[in-house]
This record gives C-alpha cells, sequence and structure tokens, in this order.
C-alpha cells in the first residue's frame, strides 16, 4: 500500500471511509458512524426460489424475461445463469450511450451467440450524447458540484427493458444493478423503488429549502442552485435529454423529465432482482465467464470499466467527499464481508492516482478546451 497516503489520512477501521468524509464521527474502536448505522442486505432467496418466480407466470411470447446486459461481468453472469443454471429463454437488451467501452459490447454480443440469446441493441445518437455531456460539464463548473453526468442510461436501460418485455410477451425483467453500488446513503429498499419520490421536482426542491434552514452557512449557493435549474447550459441541457428521450420511445411524462428514472412497476412485466435470490459474491469467479462466454475486460480492470464517463463521478466524489464514488461503494462491500478491507483500499489509491487523467482525456475528446476540473468544491448533501 501507498505509504504516504496511508499517514496523511485515517480512515474508519471497518471501512475506507477517511476522516475527510463530510459527516463522518468515530467510536472508540475507531469504527466510523456509517458503519455502525449500517443495515445489512437482505437474506438471499437462492436460485430454487428465483426459477419458481421467473416460471410462475404464463408467457404471452416465447420469452420466460428480458435481461438488460452492459457487458460487464455481473449482467454476463446473469444471463449465463439463467440460461445455464435455470434453463430458462431470455432475451437480451443493450444499450450503449456512446461512451460504453468497446469490449463490452463485444462481450454482450458475444454471451448472447454462445447461450443462444437474441440480443436488441439501442444505441444513442454520440452526438447527441456529447453534447449532453458538454452542457452537463459546464453546468458543474458554474454550480461547482457534479451535475448529472450519470444516470441518464440506467432511465434508458429501464425504458428499454420495458418497452422490449411488452413487445415479445415476456412476463419479468431480470434487473442486475446491485444495491450495494447505489450510494453511501441508500438503502436497498429506497433503490428498488428510486423513481418514486426522489425524482419529484416538487420533493428536490423541499428537501434543498430543508438542507439550507439546516445550514444556512450555505444559503450563498442559492443562486447556483437556481442554475442548476434555469441556467443556459442547464436548458441546453433539458432540450438535448427531451429529444433523447422522446426519439427512444420514453412515456411522456418521464421525457419531459430529464433526470427521472422509470420506477419498478409492475404494470407491464414484473422487475426481479437478481441480487435478492444469487450472491453477489458468486460472480467473483471471472475464470468461468472467461472460459464460457469469452468475457474480456481491459488489462488490470476487472470492474467499472465498461462506462467510459464514470471516471468523472470518482472524480468529483473524490474531491467533494475525499473518497472516490466506487471506494464508497466498496464500503458497502466491505460492510457486507464481500470484499476485503486491504484490497478495497489499494484500489481506491490506484484510482486516486489515475482518474483525473483519465478524465481530462474524455474532456479533450468531446472538445470542451481550456476545461478545467479544479473547481469542485467540497460540499454536504444535498
Ligand atoms: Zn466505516
Amino acid at each position: 500500500m501507498n505509504e504516504a497516503l496511508k499517514d496523511t489520512k485515517s480512515y474508519c477501521k471497518k471501512c475506507i471511509l477517511p476522516e475527510s468524509y463530510p459527516g463522518i464521527s468515530f467510536n472508540e474502536e475507531g469504527i466510523c458512524n456509517y458503519c455502525l448505522k449500517y443495515k445489512p442486505h437482505h437474506e438471499i432467496l437462492g436460485g430454487d426460489k428465483l426459477l419458481e418466480v421467473l416460471t410462475s407466470q404464463p408467457k404471452t411470447g416465447q420469452y420466460h424475461c428480458v435481461v438488460p446486459v452492459s457487458g460487464g461481468k455481473d449482467s454476463a453472469y446473469i444471463l449465463y445463469y439463467i440460461v445455464k443454471k435455470l434453463g430458462l429463454k431470455p432475451l437480451a437488451v443493450t444499450y450503449d450511450s456512446g461512451f460504453q467501452h468497446e469490449i463490452s459490447i463485444e462481450n454482450a454480443r458475444n454471451a448472447c451467440r454462445i447461450l443462444n440469446v437474441p440480443l436488441i441493441e439501442v444505441k444513442s445518437s454520440v452526438n447527441i450524447r456529447s453534447k449532453m455531456l458538454k452542457e452537463s460539464l459546464l453546468v458543474s463548473k458554474k454550480v461547482g458540484y457534479f451535475w448529472h453526468q450519470c444516470g441518464n442510461c440506467e432511465a434508458i436501460l429501464r425504458n428499454m427493458s420495458i418497452n422490449t418485455a411488452k413487445t415479445y410477451g415476456a412476463p419479468f425483467i431480470v434487473w442486475g444493478s446491485s444495491a450495494l453500488e447505489s450510494g453511501d446513503d441508500q438503502t436497498y429498499d429506497s433503490y428498488k423503488n428510486l423513481g418514486g419520490a426522489q425524482d419529484n421536482i416538487l420533493f428536490k426542491i423541499k428537501r434543498k429549502i430543508l438542507f439550507l434552514l439546516k445550514n444556512p452557512e450555505k444559503i450563498s449557493t442559492i443562486p447556483r442552485i437556481i442554475y442548476s435549474y434555469v441556467g443556459y447550459h442547464s436548458i441546453k441541457y433539458y432540450f438535448y435529454s427531451i429529444y433523447q428521450r422522446l426519439a427512444l420511445g420514453f412515456p411522456y411524462r418521464f421525457a419531459f423529465r430529464p433526470h427521472a428514472i422509470i420506477p419498478f412497476e409492475n404494470k407491464t412485466a414484473r422487475f426481479v432482482h437478481f441480487f435478492d435470490y444469487v450472491d453477489w459474491n458468486s460472480i467473483k469467479n471471472i475464470e468461468l465467464l472467461k472460459n464460457e462466454l469469452n468475457w474480456k475486460h481491459p488489462v488490470g480492470q476487472d470492474a467499472r470499466w465498461d462506462c467510459k464517463i464514470h471516471c468523472l463521478g470518482n472524480y468529483a466524489y473524490l474531491k467533494m467527499y475525499t473518497i472516490s464514488g466506487d471506494g464508497i461503494n466498496a464500503c458497502n462491500f466491505i460492510r457486507e464481508n464481500k470484499v476485503n478491507r486491504e484490497s478495497a483500499m489499494e484500489k481506491e489509491i490506484d484510482l486516486s492516482k489515475s482518474v483525473e487523467h483519465k478524465c481530462e482525456e474524455l474532456i479533450r475528446g468531446i472538445g470542451l478546451k481550456n476545461y478545467t476540473l479544479g473547481f469542485f468544491k467540497k460540499i454536504l448533501r444535498p
């Protein structure tokens, strides 16, 4: 481990949150308040139960379920599990935002070809996605925090999955995002219901007002908050986002709310969370994916490489919260005894060394000249 970094900061003894993390405190044993209040993940229901659920509804088409695949190891494993272990017939969908790593698209295609699963590919116009990223970065610079570079893909993937299930008469959508990767303060249940209150603009405004009342020193941020809703670059971003959502066939009530994520409703097809049934640890077996599905990953990286924009979130979190977004997620995995603290710490240190360079490359790639990343301020939520 990097000794210099280890010496200058002190960390929670259980997870890898640093002492500089907003709102953190430690007990006598050096365990942080986030670890102490952590509620463990639900119990794993098992593969037999998953099979029982997925065969419990009559299918009107030929597929038991729709599986969204990104080409990362989680979704490749889910597809493998459904075909090889449960013996079911899924239909796969994948979305390329234009910032998808080439290897991940290849992985999705290989897995589907080998498992004999049809794959529906949807691609956003790279042009529109680059414009959205450009505008969101310009808003970020103005407001001083990370403004909506991400999140869009999940919304699109949910929408595509629902539309595909409807079109092909599949009664289930097997969803693979891990709730453990949903951030520092979201519980598993709130993640599953995401798209409800959290995307409601009145709810957001109410939350902001309550936050400002509790933290009066932050009142000076009001002009920046207003800009994030009605500033020049924000409005341009909204325009592109609405255009993209209409082009991709979003229901109108979500098309005109650029950051809204479609909730997991069970009207057309039921969402099934794979990780309710199968333990995430089982995916550790990357060799199986390599041998069976010809699955690949970039040299030196086996997780979270499939999206080229991902580095921006990590960088912003590092600047604002003094730990990367991946690092915060890793804390949940450590608390669940799924990841070892030492290896998570090493990954975090490696990431903190390489992330700025990655971001700069990306920003140059979309043609933002003279754009520097030095504007992030250490802030408190929201
Ligand atoms: Zn901790």
